[in-house]
């Protein structure tokens, strides 16, 4: 008999399946869409309901704040009342080690946001690795701009079969060898005896496409 209401974990699956399709629609790397996303919610939500939460403040205090991509993050927020109040508990944190130990501003502990997405980032990648075999999922992904380096070569090695891993590998080789042409005919076409020829859309955008692929997460 069909089931009419899923168990929760199947609905939280079903959630994460449709919430990884919207994402291949986004420009750029899809999982580093979903990073942004679940960064922009952590911050958002550390400002708006737990600024004032003790163990979340006392993590915060371990690790002095975010990283450097977090805390542009937070600072396009402009949330002016929620960050003065984390960062004056920071600021005296700070001026705790000034005064004992220095050797404590080395041993901070990571960035609260990064430590969240390395989880959320598992969590997508088992899914881009479970999800491999169905039909709709596949097409859907293969329209995507595809995976940016780091999160490529991390599905790659969680790939649980070769078939797989030729898979995700067959479709990046082919979204690369596209860039590298378009990125040629942007060269080729900034020369001045190329200059009447039209650039393509797909080849103006190439030299974005090309950083963000090679951008360094770790
Ligand atoms: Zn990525
Ligand atoms: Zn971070």
């Amino acid at each position: 008999m069909k089931k009419l209401f899923p168990k929760s974990k199947d609905r939280e699956k079903h959630v994460s399946y449709f919430k990884m399709l919207e994402s291949f629609r986004e420009d750029g790397c899809p999982l580093c869409s979903r990073n942004k996303t679940a960064a922009n919610n952590y911050i958002d939500n550390l400002l708006y309901e737990n600024v004032n939460d003790p163990e979340i403040r006392k993590r915060l205090r371990e690790s002095l704040g975010f990283c450097s991509v977090h805390s542009q993050l937070l600072l396009q927020l402009s949330d002016s009342f929620g960050t003065a109040i984390i960062y004056s508990d920071l600021l005296s944190q700070f001026e705790k080690i000034l005064e004992r130990n220095y050797s404590r501003f080395f041993q901070r502990k990571k960035c609260r946001v990064c430590e969240l997405l390395e989880i959320e980032a598992k969590e997508n990648i088992e899914l881009l690795v479970r999800y491999a075999d169905d039909p709709e999922f596949k097409k859907k992904f293969e329209q995507s701009e595809g995976l940016c380096a780091a999160h490529l070569i991390e599905l790659l090695t969680s790939c649980t079969n070769q078939r797989q891993r030729e898979y995700f590998l067959s479709i990046h080789k082919k979204k690369i060898e596209v860039l590298k042409k378009d990125l040629n005919e942007l060269i080729r076409k900034n020369n001045y005896r190329f200059h009447q020829e039209k650039i393509t859309e797909a080849e103006s955008k190439s030299w974005i496409k090309a950083v963000n692929l090679l951008n360094r997460k770790f």
